[in-house]
């Protein structure tokens, strides 16, 4: 049976993470996210505070946290700042726990020790120039050089593309199947950012998360060895699915945060400005913007723990994932759009932060699955034209 309140262990990491948002990110987060830079304090303060280590067991150097105390966490963080949250998204969500899931012992030790340790940082690579949503059109290739791989590709919009050590690069390695969009010609390895051939950049001019890193990687001639390769040949389709369902639920978790900051500083806006001689909040379409914002909280909390208390049991959780970030992604769209309304025209500044949430809030109904890719996919599941099968592999079960 699903239980909300919270253990010992998951409060005492909830409040690190909202020490780091309270101490590190809040105070000076504007003056970066102005800046279009990641903010500097942040990566040495989440690796002081053991928050690159979460949900990977003590053995691999991590925190040994359950999927609750992730999802908590991302909460906390996206409270200060998406880009904060983003780190968690991508180094554990996209990355940490996928090769936790999937890797062999040998990769473990060398691609996971040192990043649960917050010595390295991990990216994920699948987004190209002219493919996203449809993932079957990437065009990076990996092609047999004696023991090693050979990529050749760029991949496009990846967070943290300019400051990760280790990405997790999706090929195409049958190029037969590549033509018939076959999937299962898709392959998965690790690859280092100091290779010969690997280059990165920042993309500039962006809408939002500003004070994150968002970039491409360009490959050209890289030589991969052999054992980089995840888990088998041709299935890469299914590890990088796998990701999705890790990196979804921590943006449905970090989108309340988002929802939170936009109550939080919309209550506290609407008590003190006063017009026609009374405070705006006790002005009904007033309130009802700041109702809104609290019944959209509650809900998509409801659905992120869902999803998190079934991958505590073990249980694969894509559609409760899918489900939770649309929704809450949704809701916070919409908290952050009415928390600019509450401050009328100071919310069209950046003297406040509301309208750096509001520029925030859109990114997560793009990536990770946009609205559209999450809408058709809970319509099938309604349909019974998807059905969720126990994977071969999914994450360990913890104990909280
Ligand atoms: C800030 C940011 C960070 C990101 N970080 C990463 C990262 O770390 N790693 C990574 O690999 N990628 C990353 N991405 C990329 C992201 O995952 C993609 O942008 C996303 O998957 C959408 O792909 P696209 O942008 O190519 O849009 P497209 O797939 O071209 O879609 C364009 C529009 O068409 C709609 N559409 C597409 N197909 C359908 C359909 N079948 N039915 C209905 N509507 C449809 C979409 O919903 C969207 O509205 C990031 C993106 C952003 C903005």
């Amino acid at each position: 049976m699903i239980d909300f309140e919270l253990t010992e262990n998951q409060i005492a990491v909830r409040d690190m993470a909202r020490d780091v948002t309270e101490k590190v990110i809040k105070p000076t987060i504007q003056e970066y996210d102005r800046a279009h830079k990641p903010h500097p304090d942040l990566l040495p303060a989440m690796a002081k505070a053991n928050l690159l280590g979460f949900c990977i067991p003590e053995k691999y150097g991590g925190l040994g946290t359950d999927y609750i105390s992730l999802g908590l966490a991302c909460e906390e963080l996206e409270y200060g700042d998406t880009s904060a949250r983003v780190v968690l998204s991508v180094h554990i969500g996209l990355y940490a726990l996928p090769v936790l899931t999937w890797a062999n012992e040998e990769q473990k030790q060398k691609y996971l020790v040192p990043i649960a340790r917050g010595e390295k940082i991990g990216s994920f690579g699948l987004t190209e120039p002219a493919a996203g949503s449809d993932a079957v059109g990437i065009q990076t290739t990996a092609v047999k050089g004696g023991n090693d791989w050979i990529l050749n590709g760029e991949k496009m919009w990846i967070s943290l593309a300019d400051l990760a050590d280790y990405f997790l690069i999706f090929a195409w390695t049958d190029l037969d199947k590549k033509a018939k969009r076959d999937h299962s010609g898709l392959s998965a390895f690790i690859v280092e950012r100091e290779w010969q051939g690997v280059s990165t950049g920042k993309i500039p001019g962006k809408l939002g998360v500003r004070a994150g890193n968002t970039g491409f990687i360009a490959m050209q001639d890289v030589r991969v060895p052999g054992e980089n390769l995840v888990y088998e040949e041709g299935q890469g389709f299914k590890v990088a699915m796998f990701c999705l369902d890790q990196g979804r639920y921590t943006v449905a978790a970090g989108s309340c945060g988002l929802i939170k900051a936009c109550r939080d500083a919309s209550v506290e806006y609407a008590k003190q400005r006063e017009t026609f001689q009374k405070p705006i909040a006790d002005h009904q379409l007033v309130k009802q913007m700041i109702a809104n914002m609290e019944a959209g909280y509650e809900y998509s909390s409801y659905l992120w723990m869902k999803a998190g208390w079934l991958k505590n049991q073990g249980m694969r959780s894509t559609k409760a994932t899918s489900l939770a970030k649309w929704i809450a992604c949704r809701e916070a769209e919409k908290a952050a759009a009415d928390a600019v309304q509450v401050f009328g025209a100071y919310g069209f500044s950046d003297e406040y932060p509301v309208e750096r949430f509001y520029r925030n809030s859109k990114g997560a109904s793009i990536y990770e699955g946009t609205r559209e890719i999450h809408t058709l996919m809970q319509a099938d599941y309604a349909l019974g034209y998807r059905v969720d099968k126990q994977l071969e592999r999914d994450l360990p079960k913890t104990d909280q």
